[in-house]
């Protein structure tokens, strides 16, 4: 399913150690290795990692401690750690669960246990990837479903809504394309609104599918010019393109936009969000094909 090899983070302060797993490991996975605790850390935080073999026993700082500070940082806290250890007393076992790692394999190896808990771990690690891009995801188009955006845009107002924005868009008379042309038509329709959006979007911003015609965007923005130019460009962008339907029929679309900006009094992001409908609604109002702003 995927071209690019996996990547593990080997960290052992054994030399004749590392080499095993090397030769375990190294031709399937593309593996990294570490000597001490505070070189996987490091490591870690500046690579991508699918999965960390960690030693317990180590000089300076143990695998535990490694363990707790992977957990606590918000970037390698999802990195399955599994722990290598001579050790099978039970309270290791258990401390090492306690402090965040999903397997343990003992000391010395025991080749095809340790490849097949290294594939079980990456394998859930890949499922676990794969469930929240569905998640997350909205299928037809691939921008973020409704779900992920407000979860996003909250943490956006929570963290900086001085100069926050949100604007609301949907595609005009939606339902007569549907019903002129078909529902494939429709979704080509809105697939293509989507992709003449993006194409006028930073990453930055967020961009969601609100469900069926209507859609999101939440932006930090320093100039309301700015915007209006940017939403401008993307309407008559959209009023621009035509599609083909099956019987080769021209269609063409105009979308309309609502947006508005918090204050010191918005309480919220819905708050901000029904600001922008508003507007939005205005836009229907007084003719579609427009964007309105609501200060
Ligand atoms: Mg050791």
């Amino acid at each position: 399913m995927r071209e690019k090899k996996r990547t593990i983070l080997v960290v052992d302060d054994t030399e004749t150690n590392i080499d095993i797993l090397l030769n375990l490991l190294g031709d399937d996975y593309d593996v990294t290795v570490a000597l001490s605790g505070e070189n996987a850390l490091e490591i870690a935080d500046t690579e991508s990692l699918d999965l960390i073999l960690l030693d317990i026993m180590m000089p300076k700082m143990d695998g535990y401690e490694v363990c707790k500070i992977l957990k606590a940082n918000e970037k390698t806290k999802d990195i399955p750690v599994i722990f290598i250890t001579a050790k099978t007393d039970e309270d290791s076992i258990e401390r090492a669960y306690e402090v965040g790692g999903i397997d343990y394999v003992t000391k010395p190896f025991k080749p095809r246990e340790l490849t097949a808990r290294v594939k079980t771990q990456l394998n859930l690690k890949f499922l676990i990837e794969h469930l929240e891009f569905i998640a997350s995801y909205d299928e037809m188009t691939g921008i973020y479903n409704r779900r992920k955006f407000f979860e996003l845009a909250e943490k956006r107002f929570e963290f900086n809504a001085d100069d926050l924005y949100v604007a609301m868009i949907d595609i005009d008379k939606f339902k007569l394309i549907n019903d002129m042309y078909g529902h494939p038509t429709g979704d080509a329709v809105i697939r293509k609104v989507t992709q003449t959006i993006s194409e006028h979007l930073e990453s930055e911003l967020i961009f969601g599918r609100l469900g069926g015609e209507e859609f999101a965007i939440v932006c930090n923005s320093q100039s309301l010019d700015e915007i209006t130019k940017k939403l401008e460009l993307i309407r008559v962008a959209v009023s621009s393109f035509e599609l083909r339907s099956d019987n080769n029929e021209s269609i063409k679309c105009t979308i309309s936009a609502g947006y508005a900006k918090a204050k010191s009094e918005t309480k919220n992001l819905d708050a901000l969000l029904k600001e922008a409908d508003v507007a939005l609604y205005e836009a229907k109002g007084s003719g579609r094909n427009r964007v309105i702003f609501r200060s």
